[in-house]
């Protein structure tokens, strides 16, 4: 899609800071992170988000959810990481391309004091 800024991520239009590529997906580091380590995985088939998968897209998805390990594991996240994908206006997606968080690393301080 020509003007969808992970869609020129995924060819290489826009720089980013890659983990991982493949055929499919691209990986990269968030430019705002939330957390200390926090990566995004996008499918280079432009997908505006869950709401919008067909039946077709089963193989890139199971290929997906099959890669998250691999990444985290790369990344160092031996400690456990959230995946976390957003949908649709009311879950604040900015960006209307599908895309998977992987955050890792962070210490929560529960219950404070
Ligand atoms: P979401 O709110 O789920 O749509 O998340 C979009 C994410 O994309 C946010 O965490 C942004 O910080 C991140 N983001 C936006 N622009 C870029 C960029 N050029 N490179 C890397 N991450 C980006
Ligand atoms: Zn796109």
């Amino acid at each position: 899609m020509s003007d969808c800024l992970f869609c020129k991520i995924a060819e290489g239009e826009i720089p980013s800071k890659k983990v991982y590529e493949d055929e499919q997906i691209i990986c990269f580091h968030d430019i705002e992170p939330q957390a200390p380590v926090h990566v995004l995985i996008v499918p280079k088939k432009h997908i505006r988000s869950l709401d919008d998968l067909t039946s077709e897209d089963a193989d890139l998805m199971s290929h997906i959810m099959l890669k998250i390990k691999d990444i985290a594991s790369e990344l160092g996240l031996d400690n456990g990481y959230r995946t976390v994908i957003n949908t649709g206006e009311d879950a604040f997606q900015t960006v209307k391309h599908l895309h998977f968080h992987i955050l890792g690393k962070r210490k929560l301080t529960w219950p404070p004091g």
